[in-house]
């Protein structure tokens, strides 16, 4: 696992306030990470640092085999660079079917030359199959997103983002309103993803969080409180006083 992406010494303030408080993390490809952390802990801002929402007032993001700093670069540019984001309310085209949206995903890539690429490799029907399975969703390429569970169209959303073939998904707490059944799926779907790239979740619940199985960042006041395996970190008292609140 080679490091993808590497957030160095970062801070960012609002008006005087510290949300982001020289925080280090990094993210190897291909790895699977939950970020986890009390409300007010810094999880949106420091997507928001990645996805170049928001720029830091200090310290280095960088990216890729060739270390490029994100820092210069606007929200599109990065995305194109392969950055995912998916926020926590799915966003689908509800009126068109499953295989639309996929389809809609696919003729829309993130790169001047995956259009070469995509022409040259899979075309649409066989790719979105493809990620359609990936997702869990071959039965319902059909049917229209609208008509679709919470779930399905988190896992929609997911595969949409898939199709950009992204070497690193943010995912903003994906079981949050999901059953427990929809959860297990989600779990699966989001290891299989992280086999062959970067997934990052941020997530409250540590069910959801245990079933991941992954390393763990907990985030607090803007810096890395702890990080290692779920048992590793609740095992720290810092962090059973400040999230667990036990
Ligand atoms: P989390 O996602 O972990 O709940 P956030 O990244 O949303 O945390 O927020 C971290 C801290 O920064 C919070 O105290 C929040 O109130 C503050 N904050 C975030 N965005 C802004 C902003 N645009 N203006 C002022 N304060 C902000």
């Amino acid at each position: 696992m080679s490091t993808l992406l590497e957030v160095d010494g970062v801070s960012v303030s609002f008006d005087g306030f510290r949300a982001i408080n020289n925080l280090s993390i990094q993210i190897g490809e291909p790895e699977l990470r939950a970020v986890i952390g009390p409300n007010g802990a810094g999880k949106t801002t420091f997507m928001d640092i990645i996805t170049g929402k928001t720029k830091p007032d200090e310290g280095r993001v960088t990216w890729g085999d060739k270390n490029i700093s994100l820092l210069g670069m606007s929200e599109s540019q990065i995305a194109m660079e392969g950055i995912g984001r998916k926020f926590q309310k799915p966003t689908v085209f509800e009126a068109q079917t499953v295989r639309e949206n996929l389809a809609m995903a696919l003729r829309n890539p993130r790169g001047p030359f995956s259009v070469l690429f995509y022409k040259k490799t899979k075309h649409g029907g066989a790719r979105i199959e493809e990620i359609a399975a990936e997702v869990g969703l071959t039965d319902a390429l059909t049917r229209q997103a609208g008509e679709l569970s919470h779930g399905q169209k988190q896992w929609l959303e997911i595969g949409m983002l898939l199709a950009q073939d992204p070497r690193l998904l943010l995912v903003d707490e994906p079981a949050a309103g999901m059953t427990t059944q929809e959860r297990e799926h989600t779990t699966d779907l989001l290891k299989r993803a992280a086999k062959t790239r970067a997934v990052v979740v941020v997530e409250h619940d540590m069910e959801f969080v245990r079933r991941l199985d992954c390393k763990v960042t907990v985030l607090h006041e803007g810096s890395v409180l702890a990080e290692g395996s779920l048992d590793h970190v609740t095992a720290n008292q810092t962090v059973i006083d400040v999230y667990l609140g036990r």
